[in-house]
């Protein structure tokens, strides 16, 4: 149980209320809720079309689980503003009639919850040409979301992969690299005493565990204090001021003040030795035409990692052990021979969790 206070909705909302488009434009819309009320996605729909004077038109689990349900609900209830993970629209997007022909109401896409891909931003900017697409990162400790960008075509052909936004008012993000350096958006290390080696110098890449500070950080987890206290931290900055910051256990970068999720800390594997970042493999397998998702998972003997599986969507090719070689060459030219799964398999669509985020532990079952 996470603690949100009313105080933190109330600054999340002032400022979501007004991504996307001004709160007034807002008024008298029709919102999407997709996300059961037991995730906090849910609270992006639900408390902004509220605290707008908006509709709230909400997709059961019966209806959500037939895609010709969930096409004919979307027409009856004009929605505007369209809020869900980014899984989610990927099972709309298979369907040919879900175009802004038949849905020209739909104004804004708003995704959060796990990474939007370039292959399902570009599918939606084509599909919906008039439509905004926007991509918001944040975890339910920091009430939601904490940033925010319109994807452009310029996101999709110029940057490796989308970023998740500018961060909001109020709150503040800082990396903490690998040797425990605190840095903030400008590489400069912000903490007196970051863990590690004194001020080392910026890295050639400043990734690092993103940190989260400011008026959307949660009180913490109901009656956990102990777990609390290792996930909300108190960090002394050089000029003396305590901070209370929340670790993500997510991994991130900034370019040009625009922060970048490349994945999790708990996502990064070791096998035979050699580390790697899971969300990279996966970026890299997206790059190939025809592929229009992926999830790599690690299979394990003995609790040990031996090898890496890649379960692959890509409706346009039969699955066949060539298709499987061919991926496997696109990723050599990409990837260190040790970062290609030893296995690619093929598979109509990716299983989701009750979240819609994509369910890698049944995944991992399957490896
Ligand atoms: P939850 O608390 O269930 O909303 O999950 C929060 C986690 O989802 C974050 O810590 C990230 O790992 C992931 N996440 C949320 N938004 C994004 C995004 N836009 N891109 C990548 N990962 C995301």
């Amino acid at each position: 149980g996470v603690e949100v206070t009313k105080q933190n909705l109330g600054n999340f909302l002032e400022w979501m209320t007004g991504v996307g488009t001004p709160i007034e434009e807002k008024e008298g819309e029709v919102f999407l809720n997709q996300a059961p009320y037991s995730f906090d996605l849910s609270v992006m729909d639900t408390y902004t079309a509220l605290a707008s004077g908006a509709t709230i038109a909400s997709l059961d689990k019966g209806t959500m689980s037939n895609a010709a349900s969930t096409m004919e609900f979307l027409k009856v209830q004009n929605v505007n503003y369209w809020i869900s993970t980014p899984s989610f629209v990927d099972m709309m997007l298979a369907e040919k009639d879900f175009n802004s022909e038949k849905y020209p109401d739909i104004k804004v896409f708003f995704f959060c919850g796990e990474r939007l891909t370039k292959t399902t931003a570009n599918k939606l900017i084509k599909t919906f040409p008039h439509s905004k697409v926007i991509n918001t990162y944040g975890p339910t400790e920091s009430t939601v979301a904490i940033s925010s960008v319109e994807i452009k075509n310029e996101h999709i052909n110029e940057d490796d992969e989308l970023p998740v936004g500018l961060i909001k008012p109020g709150t503040k993000v800082f990396l903490q690299r690998e040797d425990g350096i605190i840095i903030d958006e400008f590489n400069q290390n912000i903490a007196e005493e970051s863990g590690g080696r004194e001020n080392a110098g910026p890295k050639k890449t400043d990734v690092g565990e993103i940190l989260i500070e400011g008026n959307t950080v949660s009180k913490g987890y109901f009656k956990m204090p102990e777990k609390t206290a290792a996930a909300f931290d108190l960090i002394k900055l050089k000029n003396g001021e305590v901070r209370r910051m929340y670790h993500t256990g997510d991994l991130g970068y900034f370019k040009e003040g625009m922060l970048y999720c490349i994945g999790r800390t708990d996502l990064q594997v070791k096998v035979h030795g050699y580390r790697m970042e899971i969300g990279d493999i996966e970026a890299n397998i997206l790059l190939k035409e025809n592929v229009e998702a992926v999830c790599v998972v690690p299979k394990r003997k003995d609790g040990k990692i031996r090898s890496l599986v890649a379960f692959v969507v890509a409706p346009s090719v039969s699955g066949s052990f060539d298709d499987a070689k061919d991926i496997k060459r696109h990723l050599k030219e990409l990837l260190p021979e040790y970062m290609v799964p030893k296995k690619i398999k093929f598979i109509d669509k990716l299983p989701m969790t009750s979240n819609g985020k994509v369910d890698r532990k049944t995944l991992e079952g399957m490896a």
